[in-house]
């Protein structure tokens, strides 16, 4: 049995204990996942889409209590928080509105005498293995397209989103989620290898790190269950030209320590063509600084704590690392000195392949800035990481940046603009971000058994 210690990364301090589930009960609520799926499957799609409707509205109703529960829980800002219960929202009432329709029966050969359809429908039972850097919207960008499928989903959140998790358990069953169509497990990674491996269960999705993906997609092909997986990102911001230098940094510093950083597609290398590489660093090192890091819970703060103390360390070290290999630090750089999880916004460069930040994911406020001499150089360099989960293109010719995004080994490619998420738009990454993806028709498409039925 695992217990869930929640602390609170602005005091350091520890908040509460969940208690875990024993064994048993585990493969318990895996037969009662499947007796759940049996009755959800053949509700009606619009009664699906009810529940996910009224899922919105009390996400809306109830966002200022789970606004302030991330903010304790994980350290996101009041603002960022709120935002966050309102894209979640958005997700369950765009499923709940678009859902019904893409859950379409396709004729094949209209012409032919017999028929044959193609029918979508549900698989059973799935686990969802979440991480805490967006509580609310991880989770329901998974739940929302399978519940309305007619899936059931067990859902093992990150250890230190326990309160976040039970919330949303509440706020689904009280929209009319039956109880075993959606369970909220505290369960270590052993119970998620048994629970994988229990007949009952047909899929797993998980978003997070590198090693928990292949930790979890092991057992799932171990036991021959389809599995997605969002993983990490080190997303370059390639700058190809501009006529306003200050509101481009401010943007790529806006989009960089959005979230204290910890975003798996937040822009983490900032590509920039010599002719304009000193003053986007003067500009990015200035809006770093400027920027008002304190008490989350506090709105005028602009950054708050990374998630846990544990978080700190990693990118620390990292840094640190960074420097003592060679790369120039030109702001941050370190800890800061209070109570808690609070980690200084960070300018690096003069980054070189040799070093062990050229190739890792650096998942907090640090900013790595290369230069470049071309724009094969630049697409070069952006290519040449294994990670490929979106990157983004800027220029005052759209045109332009189009022909170099479309270069760019990643699963979303932006222009002018980085990393925007929409309910209806595909969020999924290729190389070792992972595989698979979320949100839109695509999200749809995951877990759905594409059924043919042809009659002579
Ligand atoms: P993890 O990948 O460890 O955690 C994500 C989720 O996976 C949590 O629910 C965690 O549970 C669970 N998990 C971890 N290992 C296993 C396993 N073997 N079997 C089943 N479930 C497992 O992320 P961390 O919090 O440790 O963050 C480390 C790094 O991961 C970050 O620095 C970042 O690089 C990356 N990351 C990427 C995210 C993204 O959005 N793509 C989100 C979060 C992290 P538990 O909390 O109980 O350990």
């Amino acid at each position: 049995m695992s217990t869930y210690v929640t602390a609170n990364p602005t005091t350091g301090v520890t908040e509460r204990d969940f208690p875990g589930l024993s064994d048993d009960e585990l493969g318990g609520i895996a037969e009662r996942s499947v007796t759940a799926y049996r009755a959800w499957r053949d509700t009606p799609p619009a009664e699906r889409a009810e529940a996910l409707a009224r899922t919105a509205e009390l996400y809306e109703k109830r966002a200022d209590e789970l606004a302030a529960t991330i903010t304790t829980e994980m350290g996101k800002p009041a603002k960022q928080a709120a935002g966050e219960v309102q894209l979640a929202a958005d997700i369950y009432r765009w499923y709940a509105e678009h859902g019904p329709d893409l859950l379409t029966t396709e004729t094949l050969d209209p012409q032919g005498a017999d028929s044959s359809i193609v029918q979508s429908v549900p698989i059973g039972p799935l686990v969802g293995v979440m991480p805490w850097n967006y509580p609310y919207y991880q989770v329901a960008r998974f739940v929302a397209p399978n519940l309305l499928i007619g899936n059931t989903i067990i859902l093992k959140h990150a250890s230190i989103c326990a309160a976040s998790s039970a919330l949303m358990a509440e706020i689904l069953h009280d929209a009319g989620v039956p109880e075993d169509a959606y369970v909220n497990v505290y369960a270590g990674s052993d119970q998620i290898a048994d629970l994988l491996a229990n007949p009952a269960i047909r899929g797993v999705s998980l978003t997070g790190s590198e090693a928990a993906g292949a930790a979890v997609a092991k057992v799932a092909a171990e036991n021959l269950k389809k599995s997605v997986l969002e993983l990490g990102g080190s997303d370059p911001f390639i700058l190809l030209d501009t006529d306003d230098m200050a509101r481009t940094t401010k943007v790529a510093a806006r989009a960089r320590l959005s979230n204290g950083g910890q975003a798996c597609n937040s822009p983490k290398r900032f590509i920039v063509l010599d002719e304009l590489y000193d003053d986007f660093v003067a500009g990015l090192v200035e809006n770093f600084e400027a920027t008002t890091v304190g008490d989350p819970s506090d709105p005028s703060s602009q950054m708050g704590p990374m998630s846990s103390i544990s978080a700190r360390d990693t990118i620390d070290e990292q840094v640190k690392t960074a420097v003592q290999q060679g790369a120039t630090l030109h702001t941050g750089g370190a800890p800061i000195d209070r109570d808690g999880a609070f980690f200084q916004p960070t300018v690096l460069s003069g980054i070189t392949s040799d070093m062990d930040a050229y190739a890792e994911e650096i998942f907090g406020p640090v900013a790595m800035v290369y230069k470049v001499s071309s724009v094969d150089e630049a697409v070069a360099l952006a290519n040449d990481v294994d990670f490929g989960l979106s990157g983004s293109v800027w220029s005052t010719d759209p045109e332009r940046a189009e022909q170099v995004a479309d270069r760019l080994e990643v699963g979303m490619a932006y222009v002018n603009e980085h990393g925007t998420t929409l309910p209806g738009l595909p969020f999924g990454g290729v190389k070792r971000s992972g595989y698979g993806r979320e949100l839109g028709r695509w999200g749809m498409g995951e877990f759905v058994n594409a059924r043919l039925r042809r009659t002579s």
